[in-house]
């Protein structure tokens, strides 16, 4: 076939050229005049326009990318939690304002769109937020990096609170359609389960299988201030036989349809919990379907421009954002060795060069393992193949170590204790020529704990990249009053430099600057109060404390230590109504696994301690306690900006990383925290008299669990917290249920509580009471929220990706010139 160069109309941005798109993309795209078109309807050509605008840049970027023959980044990921997509799209174009009046030109007032668009949300928590993060990072520095996930048609559920407790409804967000993907019906892989494994000559093949397709939609990832654009692709899961006609014609109609929709539940739904596998033969066969069409679709585009494997290695490099995606590895294996013929040593060899880890837990439980049974049952043929590699890595490490026999126990890829097991991240570790944690105290202690027998066998393979956030998002897109001062002071480059933000320390002692900097945070707080007073009928007084809690309901968190605090700071209240205190509002937002009793329990408990709270008339503005619904990117971006206290409590020795903690700072919340994760290093960038640190670190809570941890002792001997928990006990919060609260009570005095929340209590109130000193003298506060802001430049993600890029990927930004 031979082609010709396609000519288009190239598009320029003025609000005119802009006015005249989204008119046509009305007209042609959505198919509705000015007369008949709905909000959404706007929304959806605004966007296409966008759209249009990227779409040159990523051809470019493609073209660039073969010309060059790059190496190129596989960031695969069961997560992305991408939020919004239209104001980020607009700021990466430089296009915000010329857009804003063009729609303004055509009657239609750009703010009211940007909130009718639904939240991408296919994530849970932190995980899949630092994958949207990198994607935002690898497209800015212009790093040839693909995101590679499921397109789930439900994402994260939606949360509502209802008489306090929390209630999922199913989050369908491709309901209005999705303007920014672009389905790809000629990139389907099949994707095989079930069936046996026969030796044919010298090869094994996997046979009587069943099958599904898998179909590309991608998505384009703008850089910011640059050309160079990256593609997500999602994978949407497709029946191979659409109908069952023969079923239909006997009139059974259910069965016509019920393999399909089978084969399709794949792709339907997230799983409401990244700490726990949950249903588990469906979550294998998510895990096991996206990594096979990724597979295939890498060896392909490979394949376009080489015509052996033997420069595999160094044109691929595959990341694993987690277990999730391990069966990559022996799916990799077969394709080469069964389906190209690649002999197994070079297959391995290529394997190991290409693949790097990234470890997100410490916590043993949360590690993840798949049922011997039933991978033989689903994936027989990667069985084998795990078992050959095990069998190969503990022979040589049995040479090596003299047969020590209950190291190898200890490391071997299968768990022989009672039901046998598949270990992913010792699959992960024996794979990858990189392993690394998230902050540099998660790193240390998992070569100490967790990974430590793989550490001695291949130290050089362990290392740490600390996690970090996009500014672009949450500073220039969810603070425009915060960025637009910063802008005005030191200029926008700190958008793509964050280290630029250090220039602001030189501005610490300017009261002008200080004033307005008070200012920006103001009009925050005022924007959060107004829509708390639109959607949950709550006032707040914006010159009140803004405590803010926001994350993922769990008990290592410890929202539990946070509201017991609340609670003995409300008895104290209403023993000393006339006392000086600061008003506070102490604000939480997270949501419960589905499965998560406690969790929900904790739910329940902020919402029966707020309602008994808010409506004291002896405490009024003194204190006030709100749940925030349905927290994800969206409702974080409005949150954040507001907060002046940043609630980071984890039992040290838990949190791996934290980035809430770097958006709350960025934004120039001052951080009440333990030192867990990447709080030591905020705290050795900000500087510890801008921070309030408490509590055990994560050495005396070993020292602590290993001399005995005895909770009651400080329950009797604390009057103020007992008699809070005995408020708890007796149902002092929960009249209509006195009961309710008590599993509560008894883990944190009675059943050895594993997240120590009583050990940090007093060390807690302790540094609440600082928070309130400082916060009655507001050049001082505003002091150490500049420099919490002009510390944080090392926590782009742009400076985490750099050393992906340069110490793990060995991978070069594309030449775009
Ligand atoms: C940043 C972020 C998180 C992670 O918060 P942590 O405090 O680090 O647990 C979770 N959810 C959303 C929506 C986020 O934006």
């Amino acid at each position: 076939m031979t082609t010709v160069d396609l000519e288009f109309d190239q598009l320029n941005s003025t609000v005119d050229a802009l006015r005249r798109s989204i008119s046509n993309r009305m007209m042609y795209g959505v198919g509705k005049d000015a007369v008949t078109a709905h909000p959404h309807d706007w929304l959806h050509a605004a966007a296409l326009a966008v759209r249009d605008r990227l779409v040159a840049r990523w051809m470019k970027t493609t073209r660039l990318q073969y010309e060059q023959d790059v190496k190129r980044v596989y960031y695969l990921s069961m997560e992305f939690l991408i939020g919004r997509t239209f104001t980020n799209a607009l700021l990466a174009l430089g296009i915000h304002d010329q857009m804003k009046e063009a729609l303004a030109s055509l009657g239609v007032d750009m703010d009211v769109l940007t909130e009718l668009e639904p939240d991408a949300a296919l994530g849970n928590g932190g995980l899949g937020r630092l994958a949207a993060c990198f994607l935002d990072a690898m497209a800015t520095l212009g790093i040839p990096g693909f995101g590679y996930g499921i397109r789930y048609e439900y994402g994260m559920f939606r949360q509502q609170i209802v008489n306090g407790e929390q209630v999922e409804t199913p989050d369908y967000w491709l309901r209005a359609g999705n303007p920014w993907e672009f389905p790809r019906p000629e990139i389907q892989y099949l994707v095989h389960f079930g069936g046996r494994t026969v030796q044919r000559d010298e090869h094994v093949e996997w046979i009587d299988t069943e099958h599904v397709n898998a179909m590309a939609y991608d998505t384009v990832i703008p850089g910011y201030a640059t050309s160079a654009t990256n593609t997500l692709r999602l994978w949407s899961a497709r029946a191979t036989e659409e109908l069952d006609l023969s079923a239909f014609n006997r009139g059974d109609y259910r069965r016509a349809v019920d393999a399909k929709n089978m084969s399709e539940n794949v792709s339907r739904l997230l799983y409401p919990d990244d700490s726990t596998s949950a249903g588990r033969e469906l979550r294998l066969r998510q895990e096991y379907f996206f990594v096979s069409a990724t597979m295939q679709d890498l060896i392909r585009r490979y394949m376009r421009t080489h015509s052996t494997f033997g420069r595999f290695h160094e044109k691929v490099a595959v990341h694993l954002n987690d277990t999730h995606p391990v069966l990559a590895i022996p799916e990799l294996m077969r394709l080469l060795v069964d389906v190209h013929h690649v002999p197994w040593e070079r297959a391995w060899q290529s394997i190991e060069q290409m693949f790097s880890y990234t470890n997100h837990t410490l916590m043993p439980e949360a590690l993840e393992t798949w049922d011997v049974e039933m991978l033989a049952r689903l994936l027989p043929r990667h069985l084998e193949i795990i078992f050959e590699i095990n069998a190969q890595f503990l022979k040589r490490v049995g040479e090596q170590s003299g047969h020590d026999t209950e190291m190898i126990r200890r490391i071997s890829l299968i768990d022989e204790y009672g039901q046998r097991r598949v270990r992913m991240a010792h699959l992960a570790i024996v794979a990858s020529h990189k392993v690394n944690g998230v902050s540099k105290l998660h790193s240390q202690l998992m070569t100490r704990d967790i990974f430590a027998d793989f550490a001695r066998l291949f130290p050089e393979r362990f290392t740490n990249v600390t996690n970090g956030i996009t500014p672009r998002r949450w500073l220039a897109q969810a603070s425009r009053p915060l960025s637009a001062l910063i802008d005005e002071r030191i200029g926008t480059h700190w958008r793509s430099d964050l280290f630029d933000l250090a220039k602001l320390r030189d501005l610490a002692d300017d009261a002008s600057f200080a004033e307005a900097f008070r200012e920006a945070k103001r009009q925050n707080k005022i924007r959060l109060t107004q829509r708390l007073a639109q959607q949950l009928k709550v006032t707040v007084d914006p010159d009140a404390l803004f405590d803010l809690q926001v994350k993922r309901i769990h008990e290592y968190k410890r929202q539990l230590l946070n509201v017991l605090h609340v609670i003995v700071r409300y008895n104290q209240i209403r023993a000393e109504p006339e006392k000086d205190w600061v008003p506070r509002v102490v604000m939480f937002a997270g949501k419960a696994a589905s499965a998560y009793r406690m969790a929900k329990t904790i739910i329940r408990l902020i919402g029966d301690v707020s309602a008994k709270v808010n409506h004291d008339p002896l405490v009024g503005d003194r204190l006030k306690v709100v749940f925030v619904p349905n927290y994800g990117v969206s409702v974080a971006e409005l949150i954040i900006p507001a907060a002046d206290l940043s609630e980071q409590i984890s039992t040290a020795g838990t949190e791996a990383s934290g980035t809430g903690n770097m958006k709350l700072a960025l934004n120039g919340a001052l951080t009440i925290g333990t030192l867990d994760g990447a709080n030591i290093e905020i705290c050795d960038a900000v500087g510890r008299e801008n921070m309030f640190i408490f509590g055990h670190t994560a050495d005396e809570v070993d020292a602590l669990r290993s001399a005995g941890y005895r909770p009651r002792q400080l329950y009797e001997e604390n009057p103020e917290l007992r008699v809070a928990l005995d408020q708890i006990r007796t149902g002092f919060f929960s009249p209509d249920d006195p009961l309710r609260f008590a599993d509560i009570f008894h883990t944190l005095v009675d059943w050895g509580d594993q997240y120590m929340v009583l050990a940090d209590f007093a060390a807690f109130a302790q540094a609440q009471n600082d928070v309130d000193a400082r916060f009655r003298d507001p050049h001082a506060w505003t002091r150490s929220a500049i420099a919490n802001v002009a510390g944080m430049g090392q926590f782009s993600a742009d400076r985490t990706i750099g050393e992906y890029a340069r110490g793990i990927w060995h991978v070069k930004p594309l030449d775009m010139s």
